[in-house]
């Protein structure tokens, strides 16, 4: 125990060194929400820069450090999952400075469950998209199963370092075990092909919570950053939510439109969660939940898990982003049409153009700002961490990757929050509310008392 404290510390002691590394966007979070969703996003944006450091108090970061390793920490959304599966990217292998996760640095990080994301982009579910590629990479469903698959291969792989986590009690079970859980969420409601059925078997597959959308709008329920066509949930988009609970899922709301978090607050019966959502008031981007639903969040006993993306926390980031994706629209444009053969080149050369148009950067004191806000206005108990590690390009200053997590810690415990407020935010809200998901969900049958309905053209 001892030894792997040692080597714990040691792993953390650089935290707060200025940040170096330049992160490719996999899944372009950053662009598509950035620019209002519309478009292909730029894939890489560099690593901004922002002011220097505070100087840490050792005997703080020794406590945090202390503090952290009795917690159960819980992160609601790593998009690793895309990289195994497009780069046949082994987890195993240190990746500092090209992707936010690997095995030895989640094991630094402290973490005690880590949920995975199965993005699912909106062109698995395009007509034109599935007309040309069904036959060799199926739809949405295939791509969802896909991710899965990729991740139980790395728990195989990994025994001694992974455990497959599809439960309150699995996560507490892997704290003990000093393994890393891993948990699977679907990220994109399109992922089901519209079927009950499909849900049911994500469930059984492990998948424990599912965002209703990505950015975009599908057959049952309206996004964000899309137009809206169901005002929030469809009748079977609450019939989809219905299941959830029923099953034992948590329904996410990250992603969807206002409308569409306020109609799941009318129909759940049981906690829900935004995996990856941060606060509306530091940062005026429609990803994030404003005031009045995040009231509604403590009512519902749910979980905000802040993102850390910087462009969600800092309006001034914001604000930065879409001026500069406004001022290389042509260039970008041209760029994909030149380079619409060769995706390697085509990412080289958007990066390329994001460094030479820098923006602003903020730092991971504001990702506390958003912890303090949630828990000012739905209450300490209602708030989490929800990374987004290896889905956006860049991270605030202070947190580089998954191994910084601790830093999160120190500041928490720097501004006067308890242990026990600490070890509520970094996973012991979510538990709880895991815990109740799966009390409302009850002993049941997962096929057996499940509606068979299918969406048809006319319940839209
Ligand atoms: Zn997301």
């Amino acid at each position: 125990m001892k030894r792997k404290l040692s080597a714990f510390v040691l792993a953390c002691a650089a935290a707060f060194a200025p940040a170096t590394a330049n992160v490719s966007v996999r899944k372009a979070e950053a662009a598509r929400d950035g620019a209002g969703a519309k478009g292909r996003a730029p894939r890489t944006q560099p690593a901004p820069q922002a002011a220097a450091a505070p100087q840490r108090d050792e005997k703080l970061w020794k406590r945090a450090l202390a503090l952290h390793r009795k917690a159960v920490v819980v992160d609601g959304h790593n998009d690793i999952p895309t990289i195994m599966a497009d780069e046949d990217y082994d987890l195993g292998v240190p990746s500092a400075g090209k992707y936010h996760t690997d095995i030895p640095r989640l094991k630094q990080s402290g973490m005690t469950g880590t949920f995975f994301s199965i993005y699912v982009d909106r062109q698995y579910a395009a007509p034109d998209w599935i007309a040309k590629n069904y036959a060799t990479r199926g739809g949405s469903a295939r791509r969802a199963l896909d991710l899965i698959d990729v991740s139980y291969r790395m728990l195989e792989k990994y025994p001694d370092d992974l455990v497959f986590a599809a439960s309150a009690a699995d996560i507490r079970r892997a704290k003990k075990s000093g393994k890393v859980g891993v948990l699977f969420g679907i990220e994109g409601g399109h992922a089901i092909e519209n079927s009950l059925a499909a849900l049911r078997e994500f469930y059984r597959l492990g998948v424990r919570y599912m965002t209703l959308t990505h950015n975009n709008t599908n057959e049952w329920a309206d996004a964000c950053c899309d137009t809206s066509r169901h005002n929030g949930l469809s009748d079977f988009g609450r019939e989809v939510v219905r299941e959830m609970n029923r099953l034992g899922m948590f329904v996410d709301i990250s992603h969807v439109s206002d409308k569409t978090m306020s109609d799941v607050f009318d129909v759940s019966k049981a906690p829900v969660i935004a995996s990856h959502s941060s606060a509306r008031a530091f940062s005026n981007h429609k990803r994030n939940v404003p005031d009045e639903l995040l009231k509604r969040i403590a009512q519902n006993g749910g979980v905000v898990m802040i993102n850390f993306y910087p462009v969600f926390l800092d309006e001034k980031v914001r604000v930065a982003a879409l001026g500069r994706d406004e001022k290389l629209r042509g260039q970008r444009g041209e760029l994909r049409e030149r380079y619409k053969d060769d995706p390697k080149r085509l990412e080289e050369e958007l990066q390329k153009l994001n460094e030479v148009n820098p923006i602003p950067n903020t730092t991971l004191s504001m990702i506390v700002n958003h912890i303090d806000h949630v828990a000012k206005v739905a209450g300490v108990d209602h708030v989490g961490i929800g990374s987004d590690f290896d889905g956006v390009g860049f991270l605030p200053e202070g947190i580089r990757d998954v191994a910084d997590l601790p830093n999160i810690t120190y500041e928490l415990l720097r501004r006067g929050y308890s242990d026990r407020d600490v070890l509520k935010i970094l996973g012991g809200n979510l538990l709880r509310a895991f815990d109740e998901v799966e009390r409302v969900a009850g002993r049941r049958k997962v096929s057996g008392e499940g509606s068979l309905r299918r969406l048809g053209a006319a319940a839209r």
